[in-house]
């Protein structure tokens, strides 16, 4: 008797919340996994997806947006990677990757007052990091997440370091309080170390030419939307 012929078995993706984590995932379930549109479900609780990358309102009301998210070409590989295949709303035959990238070529992050005391601009360009807190940071980078353990950050540092023209910035551009996790800051340092010398000008921050939720949510859901079933 013939065996009987192999078919694939039938994949079914199942995502919960409608941020970009699913969204992404399920474009890369896509474009890599070879599912089907129809065979990707995401569950989202709220009436729009998009979660904190939310935005509404219009010229006439004015608009409402929770943030506006940094992203570097550097750290952000895998998400302009998937952008690379979705189409932008303005012009279907340029990639979203390619609308941001001609976006920040044309309007570039150059701060000429990143920081700025008693209304006069302080020399940002100095982090005034001591060799100790160089050396105090290089052991936080090279510390394991199980060796940092329950950490703050203020338990590693010398308090004159919270002073600092980096930690100013540092603190502000990640959203940083000293009594965070050491951990976290290990992370965003591995992460986003390459900025160190831009810190002061925000040279290396990237963004979407609108809101996040018109750049990337919109163009997003009607690809999702449009795959084939
Ligand atoms: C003000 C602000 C500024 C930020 N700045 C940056 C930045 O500069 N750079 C950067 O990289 N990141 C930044 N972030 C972080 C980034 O926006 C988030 O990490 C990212 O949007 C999280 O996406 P997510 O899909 O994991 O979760 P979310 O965006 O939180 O989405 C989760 C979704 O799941 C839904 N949900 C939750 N539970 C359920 C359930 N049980 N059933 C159904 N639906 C459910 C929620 O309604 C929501 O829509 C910022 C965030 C904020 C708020």
């Amino acid at each position: 008797m013939a065996a009987p012929a192999r078919t694939a078995p039938q994949r079914r993706a199942y995502l919960v919340g409608g941020g970009i984590a699913s969204l992404a995932a399920a474009a890369f379930l896509v474009r890599d996994g070879g599912l089907r549109g129809a065979d990707i479900e995401i569950f989202e609780e709220t009436a729009t997806v998009g979660g904190s990358l939310d935005g509404s309102g219009s010229a006439d009301v004015g608009y409402v947006v929770r943030g506006g998210r940094m992203f570097t070409y550097e750290a952000y590989s895998c998400t302009l990677a998937m952008l690379d295949s979705i189409p932008s709303l303005a012009d279907a035959a340029v990639s979203l990757r390619d609308e941001m990238l001609a976006f920040n070529t044309e309007v570039r992050s150059d701060s000429h007052a990143r920081l700025v005391a008693g209304g006069r601009r302080l020399d940002a360009s100095d982090l005034q990091l001591t060799s100790r807190d160089q050396l105090d940071l290089a052991k936080v980078m090279a510390t394991s997440d199980a060796g940092l353990g329950t950490r703050r950050i203020e338990e590693l540092f010398r308090p004159g370091f919270f002073e600092t023209n980096f930690w100013c910035m540092w603190a502000t551009t990640f959203a940083f309080q000293r009594w965070h996790s050491a951990v976290e800051l290990k992370r965003y340092m591995h992460r986003f170390v390459q900025e160190l010398p831009r810190l002061h000008t925000l040279g290396g921050v990237r963004r979407t030419r609108f809101n996040q939720y018109d750049s990337l949510v919109r163009p997003l859901q009607r690809w999702l939307e449009r795959q084939p079933s």
